[in-house]
């Protein structure tokens, strides 16, 4: 049948044009380097991003062409995240937390055609410049100190627009952006969004029953932008109008939580590591910030303990937990409570939300096991497999022959999971770390999660090491909380109670610290290489 609907396309000028028309007087705020505050308008911001578009067709940006970005979250950051993709460009965020050579790699396998950096990032910039093609470098100027030959100032760069400035056309399936994979596994991959994807998934992303966003919030970002999109929160903020609190730099608990009550913040998302430092400052002061009651607290990248979601309850904050991955846009799961959750006891209801919630429309999901696909019965495992309009269907430019997808076209995430009855996903462990012992397998995080819920234990993380029998046993890294003591006993008799004998770690190891990535998991890899040569006691 035809005569349906108009062919409208999916692009990111759409939500721009709606928050400009719409959302004028809101709010966007900024912490400089100095922590002087930066605060303008979505009217400002509107503007700004317009003339940055136009500026950068002036300045020979084709359709197609990587911008690249430098910088830590805010408002500047926010008007390339739309600017670049509204001439049909690709904005492609670097991660500032990786080594100045895997930077310039990352650069040159993307084809970077210009780059838009923080001043106070210059000096990493420096640091690979000679590795690297970019034609103009333009920069934001956030502490206001003089500019070095070679770099445009970002605010004259803009006047060079007029103003008079009309997108161009672009196609839903166009790239938008571009992000590479932190590379926790391997080197990193890199993912092109397109238009499509990223609008559909913001629509699905500020859905009640997902992470339940709208322009009655203020948002705070601690999750970088450059962190697979800061998971499509930047592009939610814009489309719902939410007030938008960017902290720049300043990422400690101290910063983060003056800045948190300043600005009343109703909800903010980071990486697990950021919230236990938060909880720590929080229990030791807890009057001295006055915080939104209820405020929630998105919690992903890594797997939330059980322990950090219960002592925020204690506190009066509420931790949503959702998984993702850079391939997917990134976001796959959401964990907002169902209706029937109220009737149950207390214990299954913190069991729940420390699983990684339930699948968004849109993303199928199945698991794969030896025995082919695995039953919702919460305790088949195998690995999951996914599918949806914002799941990557190739890395940009592969060097090896993509391995990553199914014949069938299902994206294997690499995650060994259990799905229940209701569609919770519970996340065991990425393949790569899951201890394989005597032919079963036993979860890293699982164990993990239960030291952290020790009252003495600041951080754990368990590998494998290789055992003569068992092929593989669980060795547990353990950071001890300041001042505190216990034993490798106390904490083996302690998961002992929880888990049936032979998940129990064969010894562990008090260490000063768990080394983590760039984007804030734990450095397995570091760790395994640390203890490769471990001897087991039989
Ligand atoms: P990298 O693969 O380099 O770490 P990503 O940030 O894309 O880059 O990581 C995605 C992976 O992070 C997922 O496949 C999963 O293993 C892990 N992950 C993300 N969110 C969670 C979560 N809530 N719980 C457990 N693991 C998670």
């Amino acid at each position: 049948m035809r005569g349906t609907i108009m062919d409208y396309p999916l692009t990111l000028p759409g939500i721009l044009e709606h928050a400009g028309r719409l959302f004028g007087p809101h709010e966007i705020v900024s912490r400089r380097p100095d922590k002087s505050i930066h605060r303008y308008t979505y009217a400002d911001f509107y503007r700004r991003a317009r003339l940055l578009a136009e500026a950068l067709t002036k300045a020979g940006i084709e359709p197609g062409d990587r911008v690249a970005t430098l910088m830590w979250n805010h408002y500047a950051h926010l008007e390339i995240y739309f600017a670049a993709p509204c001439i049909g460009a690709v904005i492609h965020t670097l991660n500032l937390r990786l080594h100045p050579d895997d930077i310039a790699y990352i650069v040159n396998h993307a084809e970077d055609r210009y780059l838009i950096v923080d001043d106070v990032l210059l000096p990493l910039y420096e640091q690979f410049r000679d590795q690297v093609d970019i034609e103009r470098v333009v920069v934001v100027r956030l502490d206001g100190g003089d500019l070095a030959e070679g770099y445009e100032d970002y605010e004259a760069f803009l006047e060079t627009a007029t103003g008079d400035f009309d997108y161009p056309a672009i196609d839903e399936y166009d790239a938008c952006g571009m992000c590479y994979t932190s590379g926790t596994t391997g080197r990193p991959k890199g993912v092109a969004y397109s238009h499509r994807a990223v609008v559909v998934h913001t629509l699905a992303v500020a859905a009640p029953d997902v992470f339940d966003i709208s322009m009655k919030e203020t948002l705070l970002p601690v999750v970088p932008m450059f962190h697979a999109n800061a998971w499509g929160l930047a592009y939610v903020a814009v489309m719902t109008g939410a007030k938008i609190v960017f902290p720049g730099p300043h990422l400690d608990a101290e910063n983060l939580l003056g800045l948190l009550a300043d600005e009343q913040v109703t909800m903010t998302a980071g990486v697990p590591t950021v919230w236990l430092a938060l909880l720590q400052a929080l229990q030791k002061e807890p009057d001295r910030w006055d915080l939104v009651p209820g405020m929630r607290l998105l919690v992903g990248g890594a797997a939330c303990p059980e322990s950090l979601i219960r002592e925020f309850d204690d506190l009066g904050y509420t931790v949503l937990h959702a998984w993702g991955m850079t391939e997917m846009t990134p976001v796959g799961t959401s964990g907002i409570p169902t209706p029937a959750f109220a009737d149950l006891d207390e214990d299954t209801q913190y069991e729940i939300r420390a699983k990684q919630g339930r699948p968004l429309p849109f993303v199928d999901m199945r698991v794969i096991n030896d025995d082919g696909e695995a039953p919702w019965d919460g305790e088949t495992m195998g690995e999951l497999q996914v599918r949806g309009p914002w799941i990557a269907d190739s890395y940009h430019n592969p060097e090896e022959p993509p391995t990553s997808w199914t014949n069938d076209g299902w994206f294997h995430t690499g995650d060994v999971v259990t799905i229940d009855a209701d569609g919770y996903v519970k996340i065991t462990d990425r393949t790569k770390d899951l201890i394989k012992s005597g032919g079963e397998w036993i979860s890293s995080v699982d164990l993990e999660n239960a030291l952290m819920g020790h009252p003495d234990v600041r951080e754990a993380a368990v590998i494998a090491v290789a055992h003569e029998k068992w092929q593989e046993r669980p060795l547990a890294c353990v950071v001890i909380e300041d001042g505190k003591e216990t034993t490798a006993e106390q904490l083996q008799e302690f998961i002992a109670e929880r888990f049936v004998k032979w998940w129990v770690p064969d010894a562990i190891e008090f260490v000063e610290e768990i080394p983590h990535t760039s984007t804030g998991k734990f450095l397995k890899t570091a760790l395994r290489e640390r203890f490769k040569d471990y001897k087991l006691e039989s």
